[in-house]
């Protein structure tokens, strides 16, 4: 860093009202009482969403030899919509800071310089709502949806793919099938039961195929590759345990047939 720019950017640092990015940083760890509502990024409303700060905590550091400082700030979030608690960790390093233009009055203002993650990880597929039927059904399903998912959105592609495999054999499980069986047989199985067409089992043993090569020939998907395991695996669960019970929920509500006089 040139001398002149870090001369420039050591006079942005003193405390400036108008920045309320740097304010938010130096923040005190808030009272539940009255919580501040800043804009963050629902696990799942989204991002931009307003969000009540339950607890925050500030780790500041300093080098004297380099001149280089950086803080690490904790925060509990509430979404204000969802109710959902996440966390959100703002790490600000001194070095990673550029000299940009306030947007409105022009004057040279520093830029950037924060890195922001949360956990839960911000959705990039969220579930189907029909899912959380499958996820009150079963404890273990409701488990491996869960990971499969969490491990999606985290980008651990081949965690995701296992999941789908595996998510696969419970589901063939809970419909009947052997799980002692191979999986080459559980498809037979769900074939001669009727509970999927030979179509069908060809594209859940490409699935099982790719989970097997994430699992054991050390794969990693591509995000399409990836997508689309979870599209078939998304349409078998939907077809057995939601579609049925749907049409038969659909019969039940109407009326019978009656032949005129
Ligand atoms: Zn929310």
């Amino acid at each position: 860093m040139l001398k002149a720019q870090r001369v420039l950017i050591l006079a942005l640092k003193k405390p400036c009202s108008s920045c309320e990015r740097r304010q938010t940083m130096t923040a005190p760890i808030q009272s539940t009482s009255a919580p501040k509502i800043i804009k963050a990024h629902c696990p799942r409303c989204g991002a931009g969403t307003n969000a009540c700060v339950r607890a925050e905590h500030t780790v500041a550091a300093a080098d004297p030899d380099d001149g280089t400082s950086s803080s690490d700030t904790g925060r509990i979030l509430e979404c204000c919509g969802c109710e959902r608690v996440y966390f959100q960790r703002n790490f600000w390093f001194s070095e990673w800071e550029t000299v940009g233009q306030h947007p409105i009055t022009g004057d040279p203002c520093l830029e950037g310089g924060i890195e922001t993650t949360y956990w839960p990880a911000p959705i990039t597929r969220a579930e189907p709502k029909w899912i959380a039927e499958i996820h009150a059904a079963d404890r273990t399903l409701d488990q491996l949806l869960s990971e499969m998912y969490t491990a999606l959105n985290s980008d651990l592609r081949v965690l995701a793919a296992i999941a789908a495999r595996t998510t696969f054999d419970r589901s063939s499980e809970l419909l009947g099938i052997d799980p002692a069986l191979s999986f080459k047989r559980k498809l037979s199985a769900l074939v001669d039961r009727g509970k999927i067409s030979t179509d069908e089992s060809e594209i859940l043993a490409a699935l099982i195929d790719a989970g097997g090569a994430a699992a054991h020939r050390g794969w990693r998907p591509a995000p399409d590759d990836l997508n689309t395991m979870i599209d078939v695996v998304e349409a078998f669960l939907h077809r057995s345990f939601i579609l049925g019970d749907g049409i038969k929920k659909l019969k039940a509500a109407v009326p019978p047939y009656s032949s005129k006089p």
